[in-house]
């Protein structure tokens, strides 16, 4: 209250700019408690379906151009009240983050990697001219959550608690401007493995006529409105038989991403016997994946360099058609927080299918299984790997 009247005097003698600078920081020792009266029971392991149930609590934070950051409040989880005009309904002013917490052997939540997701939120945050914040503030309430709903995490290998941190463009008014008022709100979800009776390697369609991102396009930010019109194709690509698009770019034919997942493949040199990871560079149309960042560093760390060249560059469907045809294709997966990897067995592409080898009755491919395994011991805190695993709340 007092800071509120020593504001509106001050706005009274200064111009607005130095107002501005006086915007509050998001603060997390503002958090603000409010209980669920209705405390739930946590589902059975085998009933989780991915970001259908949710937890009994939700976080939100208001912002406005005047004020900056208000109070973080956590409450029951609930519908959001807005303004039918809202700049979020009408212009896409949203973008959302994907991450997940999960119990470690000593009765801690652990996140993995909390620090590279914020970073990423604020960029996109920036990109679409809604408010950033300090990242530290946002794993710190985000924690506070989790702990609300700690009963909630799953236990088990393969289990986890999704957290969707969200940003949306709340002005009431129709004129596309920046937005004046913005809520950041968090949501969280416990999930399953992404495999449940292990992996099952998919099938793509090597998409040309359709374009996830382009240069000077968004495609490196988690935007909302970049996913609304990829289902078209994916739906139509289904129709094929393929349950996800293999997303090209240009004359070249550039392989980019997978779905909504990053993707490596593998080759292998007939001559050297040399094999090399490869994946797309970052180069704005690839969206900056915190698995691609990890499965590379790993990769780096742990794959014998006599034998593996670790590659970010250019690298079209013609070289993996090529490459298939010469027997150098070895292996291909996607990259992402949800399935960790997702191992790939064919690519539709100009109506024949090119086959990428797995494991003699297995569904994955060698390297596939051994990252997922890399990941999967840091996140669930058998291998230590300096601050990959945050811990964000305590059990005990
Ligand atoms: C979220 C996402 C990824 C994977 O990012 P992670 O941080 O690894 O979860 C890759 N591509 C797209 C298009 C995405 O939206």
């Amino acid at each position: 209250m007092i800071r509120q009247s020593l504001r509106s005097t001050a706005s009274r003698f200064f111009n607005t700019s130095a107002i501005r600078t006086m915007s509050a920081p998001l603060d997390a020792s503002k958090l603000k408690i409010v209980k669920s009266s209705t405390p739930s029971t946590p589902k059975p392991n085998d009933q989780l379906v991915f970001g259908k149930t949710f937890t009994d609590h939700m976080l939100t934070v208001e912002w406005t151009k005047e004020n900056g950051w208000g109070v973080p409040e956590i409450k029951p989880y609930g519908n959001l009240s807005l303004d039918p005009s809202a700049c979020v309904f009408h212009y896409a002013f949203e973008l959302f983050e994907g991450l997940k917490a999960y119990r470690s052997p000593d009765n801690k939540i652990t996140m993995f990697r909390p620090d590279k997701n914020m970073e990423r939120m604020n960029k996109s945050a920036a990109r679409i001219c809604l408010p950033t914040f300090d990242s530290e503030e946002l794993i710190k309430l985000m924690g506070k959550l989790i702990e609300q709903d700690k009963h909630l995490v799953p236990e088990g290998q393969g289990y986890s608690l999704y957290v969707r941190p969200t940003m949306i463009g709340t002005t009431p008014a129709l004129g596309v401007s920046t937005p004046d008022r913005a809520m950041i709100f968090v949501i969280t979800s416990p999930v399953g493995p992404y495999y449940k009776t292990g992996f099952k390697a998919v099938r793509l369609e090597a998409t040309d006529y359709a374009t996830r991102a382009w240069p000077g396009g968004v495609g490196d930010k988690k935007l909302g409105a970049n996913y609304a019109p990829c289902i078209l194709p994916q739906l139509q690509a289904a129709e094929r038989g393929y349950q996800q698009n293999l997303w090209l770019f240009g004359p070249e034919k550039n392989i980019t991403e997978v779905g909504t997942m990053n993707v490596f493949f593998v080759f292998k040199d007939n001559a050297t016997g040399k094999k090399e990871l490869v994946t797309a560079p970052l180069d704005g149309t690839i969206l900056e994946g915190v698995t691609r960042d990890s499965v590379l560093t790993l990769a780096r760390e742990k794959l014998d360099p006599k034998e593996w060249t670790i590659s970010e560059r250019y690298y079209s469907i013609n070289e993996v058609a090529d490459r298939a045809e010469k027997g150098e294709l070895v292996e291909a997966f996607g990259s992402g927080t949800a399935a960790v990897v997702s191992p790939i067995k064919e690519i539709g592409w100009k109506g024949k299918d090119i086959h990428v080898p797995l494991q003699p009755g297995k569904q994955t491919g060698p390297l596939t299984e051994n990252v997922a395994q890399w990941i999967a011991n840091i996140q669930y805190g058998k291998e230590k790997h300096g601050n990959w695993s945050r811990v964000v709340a305590d059990l005990a």
